[in-house]
């Protein structure tokens, strides 16, 4: 697959107004669908079906997908997917919310996650450097810290103060985003919205802090840590004291006071008794 990103808009539109589309994302989104429809367990049945129909219980919200599963359905997507992670996640989480709604009566405004496990290579705590930030990863740690759960915006809608234009889906990253322009064209404001938190979305959030072990360690050296992001079911799935593995990507966030320190590792996790897995969002 090419990195082409295309610019496409109206004809005539303003810039500001131009929508950007992601081909390579939306042919991952549109394959990966294909996946979740096709592929099949020994028995011949479709096998994240049932997870699928799991998700209409109103806790549920995360589809967890082994990646050996998508290495052998589609060893190029699975590539993609690994290496432009943080990219294409968005849309890995809306084809499985397309699979959710084909198969059972979800509500039409509940988003689902999904969540990596079975990646075949495990990284150490020291080995993440900027070369890997935005793939998928897998890490291993002992989590030494974490903290209370709470709810995050993902996306906001916000009410135009001066012109009472209601501004649905704006997009957050990392931090409170307001919308760049009120959307009334006669309206120009640009900082006075008031967040109407019942139409908004949100999802859950917590941070865990975790170290290498003392058998990765080496001789001599003090134990390094990083923080983690889980989000959705991951969250209150790992205790102090347990040795996990997480798998999601590495990212910068820009705004260190919003998340405390940089180089933060965002995963969405889900570690399950026997078999850790997570997947790292960011
Ligand atoms: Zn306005």
């Amino acid at each position: 697959m090419d990195l082409a990103v295309a610019a496409v808009g109206g004809a005539g539109a303003a810039p500001q107004h131009q929508q950007i589309r992601d081909e390579v994302a939306e042919k991952c989104q549109k394959l990966f669908l294909d996946f979740l429809e096709e592929f099949q367990n020994s028995d011949g049945e479709v096998k994240y079906l049932r997870d699928a129909e799991e998700l209409i219980r109103p806790e549920r919200n995360t589809l967890i997908v082994s990646f050996a599963d998508l290495e052998q359905f589609n060893q190029q997507l699975s590539t993609t997917i690994q290496e432009e992670f943080y990219r294409v996640y968005p849309y890995l989480c809306r084809a499985t919310k397309t699979f959710a709604r084909d198969h059972g009566n979800v509500p039409a405004n509940k988003d689902f996650y999904v969540a990596f496990q079975d990646l075949p290579t495990r990284h150490k705590i020291r080995e993440l450097t900027s070369a890997k930030i935005g793939s998928l990863l897998r890490i291993s740690g002992q989590v030494v810290r974490t903290h209370p759960v709470h709810p995050e915006l993902v996306s906001g809608t916000f009410l135009c103060l001066d012109c009472q234009t209601v501004i649905k889906d704006v997009e957050q990253q990392f931090k409170y985003t307001l919308p760049n322009i009120c959307r009334n064209p006669v309206c120009a404001n640009r900082r006075r919205f008031l967040l109407d938190t019942n139409k908004s979305r949100f999802v859950d959030f917590q941070k865990v802090r975790i170290q290498e072990t003392q058998g990765e360690l080496p001789r001599g050296s003090i134990p390094r840590s990083v923080e983690v992001i889980l989000r959705a079911e991951a969250v209150e799935s790992a205790q102090a004291g347990d040795k996990c593995d997480f798998t999601g990507s590495l990212i910068v966030v820009p705004d260190v006071s919003q998340l405390s320190t940089p180089g933060l590792l965002i995963l969405v996790a889900s570690r399950r008794p026997s078999r850790s897995c997570c997947e790292l969002l960011s």
